[in-house]
């Protein structure tokens, strides 16, 4: 088998408030492969988003191990924490964490700014564009975020994350401000990306959204309690192709005398 993209070994983390201690995460240990699409549910309080930090770099567990892509994350210190972030990882949020006044491009290409080795104005410019063509948004790389739906935002965020070919993609609630419709969109995208090989975890409290994942793990009180493949697996372009043939029968009956 390859090496795992993601293997964490009896991850705990305990928070000390005053003389309180609160175990948010009591011993995960889990391996995530290369290709795999990985939901992450579970109650408020359980543990997703100190797991999630600890996937992406961002915050040190108390103890156990975990490698990256095959690098030990756990002996590094903050700055080669955030390089390291910065070359396998790509982050997507619940509210898109565009900057207001900044075309799709240049929204894109900012991961590229604080990247090792910054590429040249002219490669940054193409890669920038070629990210958003990825999400379908090439034809849109000089509007603003306030000029585009919540979905396209969504997607500028995606291509932002995929710019510098992360190892990894991370995502927080990427749905969680988007309608059911849009949702389905950007969990194709998603999926379309995933096919073509780039490992996705996503933490997400619906259901039905974990559905177009693969693979489905829930934590509770600070430890995985399930994790199984997704049965019976949602694909996007199948669920918009029923809802469009929905909406237009139900044109044909609104118009029957
Ligand atoms: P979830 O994302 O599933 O809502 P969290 O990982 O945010 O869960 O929280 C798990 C537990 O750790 C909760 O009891 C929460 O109150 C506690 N916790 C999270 N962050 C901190 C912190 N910085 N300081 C103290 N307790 C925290």
């Amino acid at each position: 088998m390859s090496q795992p993209v993601v293997q964490l070994r009896d991850i705990r983390k305990t928070y000390r408030n005053g003389d309180l201690e609160v175990h948010a995460v009591r011993g995960i240990s889990l391996d995530i492969q290369p290709g795999e699409f990985v939901a992450i549910m579970g109650a408020s309080g359980s543990g997703k988003s100190t797991l999630m930090n600890t996937l992406g770099c961002l915050d040190r567990p108390t103890s156990g191990s975990y490698h990256l892509d095959g690098v030990d994350v756990s002996g590094l210190d903050r700055e080669a924490r955030a390089d390291l972030r910065n070359q396998k990882l790509g982050f997507v949020f619940q509210g898109f964490n565009l900057l207001a006044r900044t075309s799709a491009l240049e929204n894109v290409e900012l991961p590229m700014l604080y990247a090792p080795q910054r590429p040249a104005r002219a490669a940054m410019k193409s890669r920038a564009l070629a990210a958003l063509a990825i999400v379908g948004l090439a034809d849109r790389s000089d509007h603003l975020p306030s000029q585009l739906s919540g979905g396209q935002q969504q997607r500028v965020a995606i291509a932002r994350a995929l710019v510098n070919q992360p190892r990894l993609l991370l995502a927080d609630e990427p749905t969680g401000n988007l309608d059911s419709r849009t949702s389905i969109e950007v969990m194709g995208v998603f999926q379309s990306l995933n096919e073509q090989g780039i490992t996705l975890v996503m933490v997400t409290h619906e259901l039905d959204v974990a559905s177009y994942c693969k693979r489905i793990l829930v934590v509770r009180d600070g430890l995985v309690v399930r994790d199984e493949p997704v049965a019976n697996r949602l694909i996007a372009s199948e669920q918009l192709a029923k809802l469009r043939s929905a909406e237009s029968a139900a044109k044909l009956t609104s118009v029957a005398p």
